[in-house]
């Protein structure tokens, strides 16, 4: 089995120029209407790949199955996940891809803004590509392979199944989701349309990481009421709502229990937002930790810490609200422990070393789990994301590839 490099790398540097930023603020679905570009192309070409069963939704939501080449009946369905959206934090507009081949080490500037350099003593995973093709951006947007490096593996794979109808698997199935980066790639998924029992997103990073804990993670919201006045004749009665958030904010510790002061399995509460007037202030938090009873914990904590510092101004009140986001995938994993024991075996048989990780966020994995589909995450070699320093190996991704065909083997070979 070989895989076609040169329509691996065609595939990624076309599907990145095709701006599919999500909106935070979006109230549409998908969030912008932009995402569904990238979707319609890779509907059509499905279509051209053969597959009969492509659907393209209203939401921007690829579906499509690829049918299985093994007369074995009871091989699970699996599912290949990835999402079209780029992140917000970073332009996506006009991204000019530029492929390095045979990296030799060195600094790579990049050309449309030569304060951004890509250095490998900086970033010490490029030591381990000297030799390899790396794909950056031009300097002013972000490279996008988050995740359309997935996407491109995920397109390749079925492209390398269909070549080569000798390799046995059960019915492939395979989900392109919108607006991941801004939290709801699963808010419309129809899970009868995805129809597997297993699943997997390519969404991770270093070649051969395979990621099955991810944080659980709530929100909170405080919510301040001072008292109002006329600020002329105010005294003794004003109780200024925004006053008593900046006592809270500057009452959080600076030397633990936050997102810059963290890391490993350790959790934390992070503000992220902060609304208001004399008469109402509200702080927004988001709060994560990978073990879900310990959540509990933190908003005790936050809730105690906020209600001294209310109660120590007469006439104002608080309120606190909680709000669940997602939880962490390995409490689902654990009851299916064949789901990540074959992506291992997978990942080896491509000749690499497994790599378990434990992703400090969430993917569309996590909720995935949670709606029947346990989900774990696979490589994709994509680094730096988020940001104009992007990049990604072609030989990553020609690796993702390679793993993702084992993986559909190994099902059916267990089966
Ligand atoms: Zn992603």
């Amino acid at each position: 089995m070989t895989i076609n490099t040169a329509a691996l790398t065609e595939r990624f540097m076309r599907y990145v120029q095709v701006d599919t930023q999500s909106d935070p603020n979006g109230v549409s679905f998908p969030t912008t209407e932009k995402q569904k570009n990238l979707s319609q192309i890779l509907f059509e070409e499905l279509k051209e790949m053969g597959l009969t069963t492509v659907e393209l939704d209203q939401y921007g939501y690829v579906y499509a199955t690829v049918p299985a080449t093994s007369s074995k009946k009871d091989i699970p369905a699996i599912c290949y996940c990835s999402h079209v959206d780029t992140a917000p934090d970073c332009s996506g507009t006009n991204v000019k891809p530029i492929l390095h081949k045979k990296y030799d080490g060195k600094d790579i500037i990049l050309p449309d803004d030569n304060t951004q350099v890509l250095s490998a003593s900086i970033n010490k995973y490029l030591l381990k590509q000297i030799g390899n093709d790396i794909i950056t951006a031009s300097g002013e947007t972000l490279l996008g392979a988050d995740d359309k490096a997935g996407v491109a593996i995920i397109m390749q794979t079925i492209q390398t199944l269909l070549d080569n109808p000798g390799v046995l698997h059960g019915d492939i199935k395979i989900v392109f989701t919108p607006d991941e980066e801004v939290g709801k790639g699963t808010a419309k998924i129809d899970m009868q349309k995805v129809g597997a029992r297993y699943g997997y997103t390519l969404d991770g990073g270093e070649a051969g990481s395979l990621e099955d804990e991810t944080f659980s993670a709530d929100g909170a919201i405080i919510t301040i009421h001072g008292v109002i006045a006329h600020p002329g004749y105010a005294k003794n009665k004003l109780v200024n709502a925004m006053k008593i958030a900046g006592e809270i904010l500057a009452a959080l510790p600076n030397n633990e229990w936050s997102p810059e002061t963290t890391d490993g399995m350790q959790g934390f509460v992070h503000p992220v937002s902060l609304n208001g007037i004399a008469e109402k202030t509200t702080i927004g938090f988001i709060v994560r930790d990978f073990k879900t009873a310990e959540l509990e914990k933190h908003h005790a904590r936050l809730k105690d810490l906020a209600e001294k510092i209310v109660a120590s101004h007469a006439g104002a009140r608080m309120e606190y609200a909680t709000q669940e986001q997602y939880r962490n995938m390995k409490d689902i994993l654990l009851q299916h422990p064949q789901v990540a024991d074959h992506a291992a075996k997978a990942i080896e048989r491509a000749g690499l070393t497994v790599i378990k990780e434990s992703i400090r966020g969430g993917t569309d994995g996590s909720r995935l789990s949670y709606m029947g589909l346990p989900c774990p995450n696979i490589f994709t070699g994509m680094q730096n994301i988020h940001s104009k320093l992007e990049w990604v190996s072609v030989q990553d991704m020609e690796k993702a590839v390679e793993t993702l065909v084992h993986l559909s083997a190994v099902w059916e070979e267990n089966s």
